[in-house]
Parts: structure tokens; C-alpha cells; sequence
């Protein structure tokens, strides 16, 4: 089956024991046992809980995956993955990567001794040459926020499989409705689930899939271990937004496509950030790894003044962090998503203070470019 059909079909095939069409929100944390050790499957909701499973189930079947695991947040499902690693050990991170993916490495994973190395994952031959003996794992982000840089996703597996890497892919920007990590030679694939996937504003979660099973059954133990699950409300409601994933994304897309041809032309923009753009840097490696270009456009006005006055202006975008839900968004990363990088790091990635970042939601486009309009004028 397609995926379309997967995002409505899979994971779940009815409540076995009502017959209801949607999963039941079972907000349970404990199961009777018929006699010790005699359950159905369950025994303590942070080990296992039939919502959650319905999710895991979905997410890796979406993902092409042989397990998912879900998780209270983003950042809490990298947590869990971090923790396969142990002192010693060295990764091998792209240097734009999520802000707190590198936090979460540089102030607390390396007080336990695991190391890193932050290396621009445009250039295959960068990676290769960070590797060291103790080299565990690559992990990478594409296209990166907010500059949408590409990684050669097929070039970083053969590097992974070449050294005995494990190739992690934080696919928060594409999901899998446009790009599947696992099919061109990751791992492992994670999702803050909070943006596309949920796609609504109304709840913070992560997931996990990965390709092989022994794999799945660490990170379970790991997961159970940990215990940074989440409810089975917000379960419920992350599968809720799954199912409308493919017309979102679809709509995400048409509607930032003609945004950044229309910002691309316009005289107050210095420069437009879209992988859809024919010029934009990597437009080519996008297109053979991924089947479309995303709802996420970034774009530079020239001065912290001018991005100021748009932001102020704006009345149908929301000034506001995060990003991939059905409203549109607007922010200045340099003052708000990005400001704890300091400001010579930041100019030199090229985050400028009159960068604005744009999160495209599914309003009518003229809307949008109306409302744009207005801001930049005067
Ligand atoms: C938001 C985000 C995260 C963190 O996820 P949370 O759900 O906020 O914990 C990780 N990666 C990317 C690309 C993100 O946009």
C-alpha cells in the first residue's frame, strides 16, 4: 500500500475488544494479571500502552522501520538514543543541527564523557575525516534550520557502513510523507513529533523507528529504562494528526513553493533560503533523496531593522518558535530560536539579524503573500 493509505490504515485494525474505529484513549497505568505473570500483552504504561503501541506501530511502519517507539518529547526521544552510547565514545554531528541536539551533547552527554565533533555534512569528505577509532555514530539533520542546508543522506550511510557507524537522521523537517532516511541507508530516524507530525500546536512528543530489530529491543529496554514516554492523550492526538499528514504536506508545500518564488522577486529580499529553488544550494541532492521540498522557508532582508518591522507588522503569520503545524508562523532566529548561539557563530553559519524564518501553514496562499506584502512595504 501506498503511503497515503498507510498514514489512515496502519498500526491499528480496530479495538479488539469494542470494534471502535479510531484507538480508544486507554489512560490507564496499571493491567489486571490473571495469575502472575498472565497478562494480555500489558503489564505498566511506561513499559507498554495499547494507544502508545498504536502510535509505534504507525510511525514505524511509515518510516519503513521494524520497530517505533514513542516519547515525551523530541529531544527526550534523542535522550534515549544517546544513551546506547557510553564514555568514550565519539560522535560525529552535522555543525547546524537542531539548537538543542547540540545542548543536549555539549552541557550534558559529554559531562559523561561521550565526545563529539561538529562537522558541515555537505561534504562527505569532512565526515570521513572527523572519524576516529572510537567513532560510534554520524548524526545528521536535512534539510537544517533555519538555512536549509542538504546532506547527501545515500553519501553519509556508505560512510556509516564503510567505518561501522550507526547513521542517525533527525527527519523533523521532510517526515516521511517526502523523505525516508531508512530507505537510503540509515539506522535510525527520529522526529520531534511536536512539528509536521502532529501538525496542529497542541502537543510535544517524539518517535523513534529504526531498521533492525536488535536495535529496536535496546532501545525498548532503554526506553522502559528511562522512561520519557508519552501519555496516551497525547498519543492519541499525534495519531489523530498522522492521518492528515499527506493533504497538509501537500498543501504546506504548494503554498511555500509560490511564497519563495514570489519573496525571490521581491526588492526588499537580499535572499531566499527553499530547497525548491532551482538555485538554492543542494537543490539537486534534495531531489533525488526526498519527493518533495517542505512548508519551511527562511529569507534575508538585510537588516535587524527591517526584519523588526515585518515581524511587528505581520498580522495572519504568528510571531512565534516552533514550526509545522496548519498556521503559519513567522520568527527572527537570531533573536529568538537561535540566540543562544553566540553572534560571530551565528554570522559565520550565515544567521543573520535580518534573517526571518517562515513555518508556511495551509491558509490560503493569497492571504499569505497579501499579508507579507504589507509588512515589507513602506
Ligand atoms: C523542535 C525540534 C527538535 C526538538 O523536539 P522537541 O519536540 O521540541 O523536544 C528536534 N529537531 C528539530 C529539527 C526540531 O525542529
Amino acid at each position: 500500500m501506498r503511503l497515503s493509505t498507510r498514514l489512515i490504515h496502519a498500526g491499528f485494525d480496530g479495538d479488539p475488544a469494542t470494534g471502535a474505529v479510531t484507538v480508544p484513549i486507554y489512560q490507564v497505568s496499571t493491567y489486571r494479571q490473571e495469575a502472575v505473570g498472565r497478562h494480555k500483552g500489558y503489564e505498566y504504561s511506561r513499559t507498554g500502552n495499547p494507544t502508545r503501541a498504536a502510535l509505534e506501530a504507525l510511525i514505524a511502519d511509515l518510516e519503513g522501520g521494524s520497530r517505533g517507539l514513542a516519547f515525551a518529547s523530541g529531544m527526550a526521544a534523542l535522550t534515549t538514543l544517546l544513551l546506547l552510547f557510553q564514555a568514550g565514545d565519539h560522535l560525529i554531528l552535522g555543525d547546524d543541527v537542531y539548537g538543542g541536539t547540540f545542548r543536549l551533547q555539549d552541557k550534558v552527554f559529554r559531562r559523561f564523557g561521550l565526545e563529539a565533533t561538529y562537522v558541515d555534512t555537505r561534504r562527505p569528505e569532512h565526515v570521513a575525516a572527523a572519524i576516529q577509532p572510537n567513532t560510534r555514530a554520524l548524526l545528521v539533520e536535512t534539510p537544517t534550520n533555519p538555512l536549509l542546508k542538504i546532506t547527501d543522506l545515500r553519501a553519509m550511510a556508505d560512510i556509516a557502513r564503510q567505518h561501522g557507524l550507526l547513521l542517525i537522521v533527525d527527519n523533523t523537517f521532510m517526515t516521511p510523507y517526502w523523505q525516508r532516511p531508512l530507505e537510503l541507508g540509515a539506522d535510525i530516524v527520529w522526529h520531534s513529533a511536536t512539528k509536521y507530525l502532529g501538525g496542529h500546536s497542541d502537543l510535544v512528543a517524539g518517535v523513534v523507528v529504526v531498521r533492525d530489530p536488535a536495535l529496536g529491543e535496546r532501545l525498548a529496554f532503554l526506553q522502559n529504562a528511562a522512561g520519557a514516554v508519552p501519555g496516551p492523550q497525547d498519543c492519541y492526538l499525534l495519531i489523530r494528526g498522522i492521518k492528515t499528514l499527506a493533504v497538509r504536506m501537500k498543501e504546506h508545500e504548494a503554498n511555500a513553493r509560490r511564497i519563495a518564488q514570489w519573496l525571490a522577486r521581491h526588492p526588499r529580499v537580499r535572499r531566499v533560503y527553499y530547497p525548491g529553488l532551482p538555485d538554492h544550494p543542494g537543490h539537486e541532492v534534495h531531489k533525488r533523496q526526498a519527493g518533495g521540498f517542505g512548508g519551511m522557508i527562511s529569507f534575508d532582508v538585510g537588516s535587524g531593522e527591517l526584519a523588526d518591522q515585518v515581524v511587528r507588522r505581520v498580522r495572519l503569520f504568528t510571531l512565534a518558535e516552533s514550526l509545522g503545524a496548519v498556521e503559519s508562523l513567522i520568527e527572527i532566529p537570531a533573536r529568538m530560536t537561535h540566540a543562544a548561539i553566540p553572534p560571530e557563530r551565528r554570522q559565520a553559519l550565515g544567521v543573520t539579524d535580518g534573517l526571518i524564518r517562515l513555518s508556511v501553514g495551509i491558509e490560503d496562499v493569497e492571504d499569505l503573500i497579501a499579508d507579507l506584502d504589507q509588512a515589507l512595504a513602506g
